[in-house]
């Protein structure tokens, strides 16, 4: 199977985190998320101990709650001991109403308003990610305003193209996000940082985009921000105090996709850094990354009933489902790969089609070319693995879908973490 969270009883059933996909959906109804607790602490501790092991304590990662965002994400985080990266004052809201601490939040974003920066100040987030000079200003005021000195790390891009996709190509010098290094405007951005008078200057961050696979996007990004640094040291007498180098390691989607050994790139991260410390003559940074969906994508699982099965001869056959764009957007976004498995009994003799959702968008394709049993019919259940990662937080109301309910798995137990949004919610809002 793709992941070892996902298993076959001997009478085909489906089982994900070792509890049975039918069984839940006949408790919870579907569409459903399914989330396996044990295997995002499990991913989380996979960074804790590459990252003490590569840095000792002078190290710490990041969940990018993006990724997947509602209160025990945030419990989960704040037992494991990880720091948060929020891109929205929901999101920081979320965190503290989980009893997440503030002071582990680092709050990103490319457009924060003012009253964005007024919500975090007064709620004491740890840092600000500032991403361009007119946040810079406006967070001084702001700061200045309440007599507090704000810390912050400074986005800029380091101009890398780490091979993604387009839509999660981050690292470039004209993206939208950060400050380029390139152009010289970066230098310029750290010494207007360092005359805020109500802002501490902690460090730089850099992200240079999703789903990196590639072997050298981060040691070559770390190039580039060590050459950086020296040359900040040089002209401005800066020394970088902290480094956070984004998130982006992929994840297995499909049996083609690649595994990540994210210990031994961290290590081999860690290894590059240190040489590069050593011939720049500059200390090691505190080091800080950014995993979204690595630490989420391979703990979902969603589930779906089918509602209909079209076949034309000759043509394309299409399954369709309960669920779709709404609950997963992202092969309408991205073209995203996924596997698709029935979730009852093992295919005997197979059949092409396109899963669809049941949105009234001929573009609602959850994924095409999928292969599910031949007879597969109205009322099957149907499974799109590794959806833990930007379904639930991507999620929309189009064409008044309630959201589907997420059911956590812990160590055989089950408990409903995000309640269905039913017809009364969507409707709260309307006058
Ligand atoms: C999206 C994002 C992340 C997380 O990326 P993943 O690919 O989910 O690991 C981290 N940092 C920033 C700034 C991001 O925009």
């Amino acid at each position: 199977m793709l992941s070892s969270n996902i298993t076959r009883d001997p009478g085909g059933a489906l089982r994900f985190a070792g509890q049975s996909v039918p069984e839940l959906a006949r408790l919870y109804g579907t569409p459903l998320y399914l989330m396996d607790e044990d295997r995002i602490r499990f991913n989380c501790r996979l960074y804790l101990d590459a990252f003490r092991s590569a840095f000792g304590d002078a190290a710490l990662p990041l969940y990018a709650g993006k990724a997947c965002a509602f209160k025990q994400m945030y419990r989960i985080m704040a037992e494991e001991g990880m720091g948060v990266d929020a891109v929205s004052r929901g999101e920081i809201y979320t965190a503290l109403k989980a009893g997440f601490p503030a002071e582990r939040i680092w709050f990103h974003g490319d457009g924060k308003t003012d009253e964005d920066i007024c919500y975090a100040l007064d709620s004491g987030v740890g840092f600000f990610v500032v991403d361009g000079f007119e946040e810079l200003e406006a967070l001084n005021r702001e700061a200045g305003a309440r007599g507090v000195r704000q810390k912050i790390l400074l986005r800029v891009t380091p101009g890398i193209d780490p091979h993604t996709y387009e839509a999660v190509n981050t690292g470039r010098v004209d993206v939208k996000f950060g400050v380029p290094i390139g152009t010289g405007q970066a230098y310029d951005f750290v010494r207007a940082a360092l005359a805020c008078s109500h802002i501490e200057l902690c460090g730089l961050h850099c992200h240079v985009g999703s789903m990196v696979f590639d072997e050298s996007v981060f040691e070559d990004t770390a190039d580039v921000m060590f050459a950086f640094m020296r040359e900040l040291k040089d002209g401005l007498g800066y020394v970088t105090g902290t480094l956070d180098l984004g998130g982006g390691y992929g994840t297995r989607y499909t049996e083609a996709d690649k595994q990540a050994d994210i210990p031994g790139r961290i290590a081999f991260l860690a290894a590059h850094m240190r040489a590069l410390a050593a011939k720049t003559g500059l200390p090691m940074p505190f080091i800080l990354m950014e995993p979204g969906r690595s630490i989420v994508a391979d703990a979902g699982l969603t589930v779906y009933t089918v509602s209909a099965v079209k076949r034309i001869e000759g043509f394309k056959s299409h399954v369709i489902v309960d669920g779709g764009m709404t609950d997963n957007p992202r092969y309408c976004l991205y073209r995203a790969h996924y596997t698709v498995l029935h979730a009852e009994r093992e295919a005997g003799e197979t059949a092409v089609f396109d899963l669809a959702g049941r949105c009234c968008e001929s573009g609602d394709i959850l994924q095409p070319a999928v292969t599910l049993p031949a007879d597969i019919k109205r009322g099957d259940l149907v499974a799109v693995c590794t959806t833990g990662a930007y379904n639930y937080s991507m999620a929309s109301n189009y064409n008044r879908l309630g959201r589907p309910p997420v059911v956590m798995l812990r160590g055989g137990e089950r408990f409903v973490a995000v309640r269905r949004e039913g017809l009364d919610e969507l409707c709260a809002l309307d006058e």
